[in-house]
């Protein structure tokens, strides 16, 4: 069988190919070198042989990260706002850019910056509706739609597929930032995306441990080139012993993915008529706005990440994560350990995070220990 027709458990329990053909090393090389030596007739044995260009270890990585979500080439940055600053500063000068209202702040912010400058034209529409994502995106103007799904940190679900065409019909290509779908649950680029993003400091790596972004291609064009030629210049590749963890995190993945889906679902689920919440959003539950089309497009569960809706306002919601004693009051997510956060002391007050909400990124650890942590928090 060859490696392209391997299933994406495979692909990531051997990060593509397991075996070293030099040593027979079952796990890959790293290659810590700066520089690489030309060969007797002056040839460079690479295709690149200065590490600003790239290097062994991360083509290892890329090449792995490429296969699981099928995509032609992969490229891997030095963290997510590096791949995503560098995709957006391949839009034309005055280029028009639709995206969600909310999502990853920090997307978001970046977004807002280059409007202010003069450097993109920027339409936020509310990424529930879908009229409103349509009325968007311009005809012959628009240069870049940017989704996120399931989205931050309401976890609302926008539908690829029909995003995409919205897109192309346009004159516009679509990336989509899937950090929370982790190339388990949810593949974009089978579904009509040109470029799929992750921030890989996330479930991609998965232990907390790393700093790495990552932009996958459905086709290598002339953009996408320039992605490449761009992450070179402004020297944002990733460094090999990072791509080296994320390879290690990788093998993992699906079932880190899989065993995180579950807690989340059995806590959304606990939570869902809790006397002391307002509202559990997570689209796994019937009740929340994006499940319909979660159902048809997150295949492999629902992930890990949830919000609740405390009764209350940010006081309450902020004194429920000082009393949790499991779950860890840390900002981030995907990792193997549960994370809570405070979402609007994060992201300060111009947010329009609700004042109660507490992201969960929920891990592997006993669903009943997470469940017991948040009933005594909440008192
Ligand atoms: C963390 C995150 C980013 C930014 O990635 P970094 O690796 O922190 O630079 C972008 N999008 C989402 C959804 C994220 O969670």
């Amino acid at each position: 069988m060859s490696n392209s027709k391997l299933r994406p458990e495979t692909v990531a329990a051997h990060s593509l190919k397991a075996i070293d053909e030099a040593t027979g090393a079952i796990t890959p090389p790293l290659h810590m070198s700066s520089t690489y030596a030309r060969d007797e007739s002056y040839t460079p044995k690479l295709k690149e042989n200065y590490i600003r260009g790239g290097s062994p270890t991360l083509w290892h990585a890329e090449e792995a990260l490429a296969a699981l979500e099928q995509g032609e080439a992969a490229l891997l940055f030095a963290s997510g706002m590096a791949a995503i600053t560098t995709l957006l500063e391949t839009v034309p000068m005055g280029g028009h850019v639709a995206a969600p209202d909310v999502m990853y702040y920090g997307t978001r912010d970046w977004l807002k910056r280059l409007e202010a400058k003069g450097r993109i034209a920027l339409t936020l529409f509310d990424p529930t509706d879908a009229s409103a994502i349509a009325g968007a995106i311009r005809k012959g103007k628009t240069n870049l739609v940017w989704i996120e799904t399931p989205l931050n940190p309401t976890w609302d679900v926008i539908d690829i597929a029909k995003t995409a065409k919205l897109a192309h019909d346009a004159g516009a290509i679509l990336a989509v930032d899937a950090t929370a779908s982790a190339a388990v649950t949810t593949r974009p680029l089978m579904l009509g995306a040109d470029i799929v993003f992750h921030s890989a400091t996330k479930y991609l790596n998965g232990h907390s441990d790393v700093l790495a972004g990552v932009l996958i291609t459905r086709q290598v064009n002339a953009r996408w080139e320039e992605i490449e030629l761009l992450r070179t210049k402004i020297g944002a590749p990733l460094a090999p012993f990072e791509a080296w963890l994320l390879i290690r995190g990788l093998r993992t993945l699906f079932v880190r993915y899989r065993q995180a889906s579950a807690n989340a679902l059995s806590l959304a689920q606990h939570f869902e008529k809790h006397p002391r919440i307002e509202r559990v959003l997570y689209p796994g539950l019937a009740s929340h706005r994006g499940h319909d089309i979660a159902l048809r497009q997150m295949t492999d569960g629902f992930g890990g990440m949830l919000s609740l809706l405390v009764k209350g306002g940010a006081a309450d919601a902020v004194k429920v994560c000082t009393r949790l004693k499991v779950i860890l009051p840390a900002t981030s997510l995907g990792g193997v350990e549960s994370l809570a956060e405070h979402r609007k002391t994060v992201e300060g007050p111009t947010s329009p995070v609700p004042d109660n909400l507490i992201r969960l990124s929920i891990g592997i650890e006993h669903a009943d220990d997470l469940i017991a942590d948040i009933e005594q928090a909440l008192g």
